[in-house]
């Protein structure tokens, strides 16, 4: 534990890309900031690792960055002097069907039409205004809560996010690659998509994909948290790893203590600080349902049946829009669907530093209950052959994690949710409590700046900047 005598502005408890962003902030205001991190390794949900056999670069956490790419605060900093480099591939999104079909969202709008067959006119009818208009909605969607601000900026946005994916899907297009492609981009939400506001996630990862692209960074997730270091440290900032914080008393002084943590966890470490009230609001937050991940490395590349695949650093693989509502339905209710909506990407294709030569990774999750021990390995592999016939023979080592792994390795994945919380309309709202500054706790020292605060789960920063912001302006 570092020294008591030793006196910080801040102290930041976790080293996750939110714990980091705020670190930066706080350094950029002139603050003299700490960071203890648990593990031994910084980063939390953006970590990467040789988790299979040596050479082969495994994320742990998150792989996909249309968030971190178009992060209003992370396009603030210099990341790219500091080791991050965006790999953009192809296509971001690739979504195969039975039959040897693709749907395809590609950076225009234009040619992902082209593969919607008779939508295509009602997917550019849908995306085209909000393309139009990211810059405006983007940094509104990841600002704090302001719920006029919100509405009045975000318009025909709002109307159309504040929807199930399902009537939205099922409104605007007559096809099903069309329907689908939104369905695996709504299902992003962890939500029934039958389920209000599913359609947001569709609708803001389409507009990325568009607006900005769906990168991941060149050698692994890692390097936007080493990024983030780097620059902090540049500023000044210390960071401390395997320091596992279990008190606020045990900290060393400082004005504004801010936790990259999730409520159950601030309940335990700093819930004699907070006053009965909001200790039981927390206690009410509630958690959403889980990941099982499965990491591979394979002999070869995914051999697709639908080419198209090979272009897309990402592919949801989960068959028809019926399918995947059905599937997402059924781990709502606590059930293990027989075919899962996997979520895969094959990021080797595209970054020859994430594997020996000729030889490639796969990462892929699927949505199970919160808390499931049950093995899905088989399930997603099943999905996986489905699509790319062949596949199973070019595994060369996998490496399963269930729920109870994740939140072993990471406590802020309660259960396996990897978006700090569950993210239906209430807690888009009160995250983690009905507030216009939710990163404010009725302590004057201590603050929350982890996904489980507005604009909740993703690799983007906001919840970390938001909650320094509000550092610095009660600490002038
Ligand atoms: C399997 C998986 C896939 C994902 N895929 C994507 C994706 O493709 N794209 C995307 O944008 N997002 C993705 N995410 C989500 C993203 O990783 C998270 O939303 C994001 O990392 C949240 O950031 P955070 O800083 O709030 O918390 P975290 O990243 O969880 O970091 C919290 C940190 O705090 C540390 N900590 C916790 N308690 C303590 C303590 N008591 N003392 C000291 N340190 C502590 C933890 O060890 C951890 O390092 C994924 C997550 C997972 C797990």
């Amino acid at each position: 534990m570092p020294e008591r005598d030793v006196h910080y502005d801040a102290v930041v408890v976790g080293a996750g890309p939110n714990g980091l962003a705020a670190a930066v902030e706080l350094a950029r205001g002139g603050r003299s900031v700490l960071v203890l991190e648990a593990n031994e390794q910084i980063g939390g949900g953006t970590s990467s690792m040789e988790l299979t056999l040596p050479g082969f670069v495994h994320d742990l956490g998150s792989a996909i960055h249309p968030l971190g790419v178009g992060s209003p605060f992370f396009r603030s900093l210099p990341l790219e002097e500091h080791g991050l480099e965006w790999v953009h591939p192809a296509a971001p999104l690739a979504h195969p069907l039975d039959g040897g079909r693709a749907a395809v969202l590609e950076r225009s709008i234009e040619e992902t039409g082209c593969t919607l067959g008779g939508d295509a006119a009602a997917y550019r009818r849908l995306m085209q205004p909000l393309v139009r208009e990211w810059e405006r909605i983007i940094p509104a969607v990841l600002g704090p809560p302001r719920p006029t601000r919100h509405v009045l900026a975000l318009g025909r946005f709002g109307l159309q996010a504040i929807r199930s994916a399902r009537k939205l899907a099922a409104g605007a297009f007559r096809e099903e690659p069309a329907r689908a492609l939104f369905a695996g981009n709504a299902a992003h939400s962890f939500l029934p998509l039958e389920r209000s506001p599913s359609a947001a996630f569709g609708l803001i990862l389409g507009l990325l994909g568009h607006a900005v692209g769906w990168p991941f960074p060149k050698g692994g997730s890692q390097r936007i948290a080493g990024a983030l270091a780097s620059y902090l440290r540049s500023l000044g900032g210390e960071i401390r790893t395997g320091v596992r914080v279990s008190s606020v008393n045990e900290l060393p002084p400082a004005r504004a203590y801010l936790f990259n943590v999730t409520p159950r966890q601030l309940l335990k470490i700093a819930g004699d600080r907070l006053p009965a009230r909001y200790r039981s609001a927390l206690g009410r937050y509630r958690y959403g349902p889980g990941a099982f991940k499965l990491d591979l490395a394979l002999d070869g590349p995914v051999p697709w049946e639908a080419e198209e695949c090979a272009r897309a650093g990402t592919v949801h693989l989960g068959g028809t829009l019926e399918e995947i509502a059905a599937g997402e339905r059924a781990v709502c209710r606590g059930q293990h669907p027989e075919r899962p909506f996997v979520l895969l990407a094959q990021q080797s294709l595209f970054d020859p530093t994430r594997a020996p030569e000729g030889k490639h990774t796969v990462w892929a999750y699927c949505h199970v209950p919160n808390g499931s021990w049950y093995d899905m390995t088989e399930r997603i592999e099943a999905q996986i052959e489905r699509f790319a016939p062949g596949f199973r023979d070019r595994i060369l080592a996998k490496r399963p994690t269930g729920p109870a792994e994740l939140e072993r390795m990471n406590p802020n994945l309660v259960g396996g949710d990897i978006n700090g919380g569950l993210m239906d309309l209430r807690q888009f709202v009160a995250r983690p409590v009905a507030s216009p500054t939710p990163y404010r706790t009725p302590a004057r020292d201590i603050y929350i700046c982890s996904s489980s605060t507005p604009p909740g789960g993703g690799v983007h920063g906001m919840c970390g900047y938001h909650a320094a912001r509000a550092v610095l302006s009660d600490h002038p």
